[in-house]
């Protein structure tokens, strides 16, 4: 008999499986539908700085590596040779119909049809701000040799949406996609496109191994008690792709976004096997660009910022990224 992992739910759905990390009541859920209604101001479009991307073109050489910040949770990876997008995510609205639903406050710093040519996309669950059909389409169709990597059973959304190869893992399952070493790694969060899909398929970041350099996208999750283990078997990372915001009100998010005090004690964690290797760039993600929760938008890096000199961390490693900037790491 093949023993369940925690993470799988005996009614074939997915869970977090560890103490007090959800899911929400219906009545929680009921509460805070009332208190967003009295949340605060957004801010003027266009308000964060901009920069013009500089990724290499078409790709990088075996030898080099950047990362390129599209806001929110999507970024352009160059490692390996290869061509990498983080939960790809063009489209106005982050919402089943565009015209409504939370909406950019930061256009993205290109067109679609300007990035290179993608080899591997990492999708990391199917919430709208991060799997977006119609850039999702958009992608298949642009770019139909890539390869998609996803969490279990997201594979077949992705299929109807016009991608033709996907590679689905669980949680720590390892794959090499065109000479790269991917690893699904856990995260603390939820799934659901609609009312009837809840965790129907899985969520998790993934861990990037490519020749000598490592990089991990933690995607969107709460703190957990495993972040020092993903650092231990994936690790020592060069990169941090870290979520820092949509974490307000507290008491109904813990459970699903990190602060960015648990952000930065999230990147330690994941630091610390590792004590005698260089402080891995935290590239700050997941803020900025959509209003989705309580707190003011452009609080999510004064409180990384703050936490991280707290921490007595090397200011140059924390990346607070302008729109479209572009570093070699
Ligand atoms: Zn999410
Ligand atoms: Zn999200």
């Amino acid at each position: 008999m093949n023993e369940r992992p925690a993470h799988h739910a005996s009614d074939g759905r997915f869970r977090n499986p560890w103490p007090d990390s959800g899911p929400h009541s219906a009545r929680d859920i009921a509460r805070l539908m009332w208190t967003q209604l009295s949340s605060g101001p957004s801010v003027r479009r266009g308000s964060f700085p901009a920069a013009s991307p500089a990724f290499l073109h078409p790709r990088a050489g075996s030898d080099e590596a950047t990362a390129t910040w599209m806001g929110h949770s999507t970024t352009l990876l160059q490692v390996g040779g290869m061509n990498i997008l983080t939960d790809p995510m063009w489209s106005e609205n982050a919402f089943p119909v565009q015209g409504m639903g939370p909406r950019r406050v930061m256009p993205p710093p290109i067109p679609l049809d300007a990035l290179p040519p993608i080899d591997i996309v990492l999708q990391s669950h199917n919430h709208y701000d991060h799997l977006d059909a119609g850039t999702v389409r958009r992608i298949a169709a642009m770019h139909p040799r890539a390869t998609w990597v996803a969490p279990l059973r997201l594979g077949a959304t992705l299929r109807r949406l016009g991608v033709r190869e996907v590679v689905e893992l669980d949680w720590w399952q390892e794959a090499d996609v065109r000479g790269i070493g991917i690893t699904a790694t856990p995260a603390c969060h939820f799934s659901g496109r609609g009312p009837f899909d809840r965790n129907r398929t899985l969520w998790c970041g993934f861990a990037l191994r490519a020749g000598s350099r490592r990089a991990w996208f933690a995607a969107d999750t709460a703190y957990h008690p495993e972040f020092g283990l993903i650092g231990e078997r994936c690790g020592p990372f060069d990169l941090v792709l870290m979520p820092i915001g949509a974490y307000e009100p507290r008491w109904f998010m813990r459970i699903v976004h990190v602060d960015p005090d648990e952000a930065v004690q999230a990147y330690r964690d994941a630091c610390a096997a590792w004590s005698s290797a260089p402080a891995p760039t935290m590239l700050a993600i997941h803020w900025g660009t959509f209003r989705l929760t309580a707190e003011s938008m452009d609080e999510p890096p004064l409180r990384a910022r703050a936490a991280w000199e707290r921490a007595g961390l090397p200011g140059e490693a924390l990346w607070v990224a302008a729109f479209g900037e572009t570093r070699s790491w």
